[in-house]
This record gives structure tokens, sequence and C-alpha cells, in this order.
């Protein structure tokens, strides 16, 4: 018989929590570690080498406080074969190429040591691109999670092509052919996501989104990054093909919730934050214009300049975050471009290279959001009530776009034209209709809204804090010795 302590760690569940190393991805993997951590379960992060040493970098290069944030949750690295200089947003696909490699052995072999030490796993909780995870838990009797970062929208849609069940058009089909997805409503070729659009053929995501379904059977059950209110026709309509559980909105529980007061930033940046909220207390309410395209976006140099003439022209103060790598020109750096453009708005806005950015859209100062709709933007911007004005760029943001307009009716997508850009005169007049149309205020109305729906299912017995309830009851019960 072993000591008290012994046998409470016995009982206490240990998940391990594996997301694809990239910013958006980390993200809510993070909170939802978070999450558990709250209720008594051991959790275990796992990050690549090369993101901990950014990690490590952009918090001063000082290691203790990156561990010191997260004292609950225990942090390991498996290799990903990087060289230091590599840069993290270039290449998706190799990172991956590079994970199903190197990372598969020593994701193995560090479970195996994990076990060893006398914490048995209970469940891994992986990120869908890593799609060899539930053949390794399966392989070790581990059961696994597979979790969604995405909408359940976008899920469904993803799920719909998996199977075949809407066909693929080809190029010459019209964009605005109409395509039925039981549960959706009526999306045209433009609104998919990009790597599903026909004039995208040849998009690298296509094959690396496909092959995540290729091993959901694999999995003991499916969580989603939303929410039942949100999406209830979405989730409802993928119940009897493969269900998805919501948990979200996963955002810093102080901004929403309120459960977890402490949590007020995802803790893991992989750029130096600059702390603009002294900026932005001397603004007065609901006056500035937050812009910021996530962290992977590449915009050309002449789509930024008409963004900026954009801001400038509507003569509301802003906060844009530009990183240093946003375009795309080789070794030119795009606040260099910019250097007019910075020194006649130097009263106007506040440009820098990272932020905390739920901090920013809690700010009472922020009026709206200018974003590139990212799930997990699209997701702050909603827990936040802010109303919000997309460009969105590829991968899932064309769907989220859409939703946004039309669905959840927070705000306004710009469509590139002509050159393929979004213009001034229209980044100007979107700003206007947002900040000071009667529009607008209808769109800030409706953003509050969800607001309080977001809180209220990630608050005490809400729908996603139940979800997550559940979860941990169904891997206590598949436990060893319960
Ligand atoms: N983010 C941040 N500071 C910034 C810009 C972005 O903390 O200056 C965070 C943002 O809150 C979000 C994530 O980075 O959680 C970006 O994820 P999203 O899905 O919106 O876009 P992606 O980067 O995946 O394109």
């Amino acid at each position: 018989m072993g000591s008290l302590d012994e046998q409470e760690r016995i009982k206490q569940p240990h998940v391990v929590v594996f997301p694809f190393p990239i910013q958006g991805h980390i993200n809510p993997l993070m909170e939802f570690a978070k999450r558990l951590v709250c209720r008594n379960v051991h959790v275990t992060f796992i990050t690549t080498q090369k993101i901990r040493e950014k990690m490590i970098q952009a918090q001063d290069g000082v290691a203790a406080h990156v561990t010191s944030a997260f004292h609950d949750i225990r942090f390991e690295t498996i290799s990903d074969d990087l060289s230091p200089d590599f840069e993290e947003t270039k290449d998706i696909g190799m990172k991956l190429d590079l994970l199903n490699k190197v990372g598969v052995l020593t994701f193995e072999r560090l479970i195996q040591r994990l076990n060893s030490q006398g914490h048995t796993v209970s469940c891994i909780v992986y990120d869908p691109p890593l799609n060899w995870v539930p053949h390794i838990a399966n392989k070790l009797d581990i059961p696994s999670a597979f979790f969604w970062t995405q909408s359940c929208a976008v899920y469904s849609i993803c799920y719909h092509f998996y199977q075949g069940m809407v066909n693929e058009k080809d190029e010459t089909e019209n964009v605005m052919d109409v395509i039925a997805i039981p549960g959706l409503p009526q999306l045209c070729q433009s609104d998919l996501p990009s790597f599903l659009q026909p004039s995208n053929t040849g998009d690298p995501l296509l094959p690396l989104v496909m092959n995540t379904f290729s091993t959901i059977s694999q999995a003991t059950w499916v969580l989603g990054n939303s929410f039942d209110e949100l999406e209830m026709r979405e989730f409802q309509s993928m119940d009897s093909l493969i269900p998805i559980r919501t948990v979200g909105p996963l955002v810093p529980s102080a901004f929403l919730d309120g459960n977890n007061p402490q949590d007020q930033d995802v803790g893991i940046h992989l750029w130096k934050a600059t702390n603009c909220i002294d900026w932005l207390n001397k603004k007065a309410a609901s006056t500035v214009v937050y812009v910021s395209f996530g962290s992977l976006a590449i915009l050309s140099n002449e789509q930024i300049k008409e963004i900026a003439l954009g801001l400038k022209a509507s003569r509301h103060s802003f906060l844009w975050v530009i990183r240093p790598d946003l375009n795309k020109e080789e070794n030119n750096n795009v606040h260099d471009s910019l250097k007019d453009f910075l020194e006649e708005t130097i009263d106007q806005g506040l440009v820098v290279s990272w932020c905390p950015q739920m901090a920013v859209l809690n700010h009472p100062s922020v009026g709206m959001f200018f974003t590139h709709c990212g799930w997990n933007s699209t997701l702050e911007s909603l827990s936040s009530g802010l109303p919000v004005v997309t460009i969105s760029q590829c991968s899932d943001q064309t769907t989220n776009s859409k939703y946004i307009e039309e669905v959840w009716k927070t705000g306004i997508r710009l469509n590139k034209i002509g050159k393929g850009l979004v213009g001034r005169d229209d980044v100007e007049k979107s700003i206007w209709t947002v900040m000071e149309s009667e529009e607008g205020v209808e769109l800030k109305k409706n953003a509050l809204q969800w607001k309080i729906l977001a809180k209220k299912a990630m608050v005490k017995d809400g729908s996603s804090d139940k979800n997550i309830d559940y979860f941990i009851d169904e891997v206590i019960a598949r436990m060893v010795g319960t």
C-alpha cells in the first residue's frame, strides 16, 4: 500500500497536450491545458525545442520567466531538428515534415519516459496535423483526443470534402456557385477555406488538412475550440457523423468567465510583446482601431501601403501590429518601408511588432478590430464584444469572414479587387462604418450579445464548462485501477 500522496497521484489523471508548434495552435491548447490544471489534472505540455527557444527569447532570454508563468504545467520538448536560424513562420510544410520524421521518434520515447516516471499518461490531446499521434497512443494503450483548432463549420466542410460528400469543382466553374452542406448556410466557392477553392489547386494546405482526417477514427474524443450557442446547427449536423464536443472559447479566463482571475494572458508568445496599455490608457473610450493579421499572414508591400493610407485617412487613432516578417519581400524590413507613414502618423497611431492581444481587445479605448480573421482572433473578438472589419488572407479565414458578416453579424468583410488588393478607400470607409454609423452601432450590439453567450458557455455549468468536466470524467473512467 503506497502513501496517501501516491494514492492521490494514481487517481489524478495525467493528460499530455501536444499542439502543432505555431502560435495559433499553441494558444488554444495552452488555455485548454490551464482549464485541465484548474480541475486537478496533471498536465504535460509539449513543444518543440525551437519553440521553447523562441518562448525564452521573447521573455528576454530568461527561462525561469517562462516556467514560472505556468507553475502547475510541466513542459517537455521534442526534437524538430531545426537550426536556430530557421524562421518560425516561413514554412509550415517543412515543420510538419520534420516533425513527422524526427518528432515522431522522440515523442514516443518521451511518453515512455513519462510513464516510467510513475505518473502514467492517461490521455494525449493532440493537434490534428500531427496525425501519427493516435497511432502511438494506441500502441501504448493510451486514449487520445483530436483537438480541432478551427470552427465547427470548417470542421464540417473539411469532413464533407474528405469523405467525397461534396464534389471538388474545377477551375472553370463560377465562384458564385452554391455549395450545400447540411447544417451550414449556403456557401459559394469563395466562402470555402482557401485550400478548397478551385482557383487554388495545388495549395499545400490541402493535403495537410485532409490528412488530419485520415486518423480521426482512431481518436477516442473529438474536441473543438468553439461553443454550442455560436454554431449550434453546425454541431448538431455533425452528431450523426463524427461528433465534436465544444470546449471554448479558449481565451484567458480573466477576460471572459473569470473562473481563474490570474489567467490574464496565454503566456506563450513567440515574439516579444510590447506593453501598449499605457498608450491605450491615454485614449478616449472606444476610439482606437486595433489592427492585426495574426502570426502567419504575409502581405505584399502594396497591401500594407493601402492599409496604412486608409488608416491615416480615417483620422482615428490606431494600434497596428506589424510583425517584422509581415511582408513578402525578402531582406526588406517592413518598418523601413513605412518610414514616411510612421513619421506622419506619430500622433495618430502606435505600431508594434507584437502585443498582448486579449488585453488590447478588452481595453475600453479600443473600438474595433481590423483582422485577418484567423479562428483565434475571430473568437477573441466575439468574446470581447468587439465589431470587426475583416481582410481574410487564406486558410479558414475566408469562411470565418463569411460567418462574421452574414451569420453572426458583427462585422464587415472587405474583398480583394483589381490587383488582388483591398484599397485604401475601402479601408477608410469600413472604419467609418464601424466607428461612426448606425450600422456600426448594430454591429457592436450584436458583438456584445455574443460576448454574453461566450461567457455563459465557459462559466460554471455552461455548455463548454460541462463538456470539459465530462471529458475529464471519461478520462478518469478509463484509467486503470478505477
Ligand atoms: N496574437 C497576440 N499578439 C499579437 C497578434 C496576435 O497575442 O500581436 C495572438 C492572438 O491573440 C491569437 C493568435 O496570436 O490568439 C493568432 O491566432 P489566429 O488564429 O488569430 O491567427 P494565425 O496566427 O493562426 O493566423
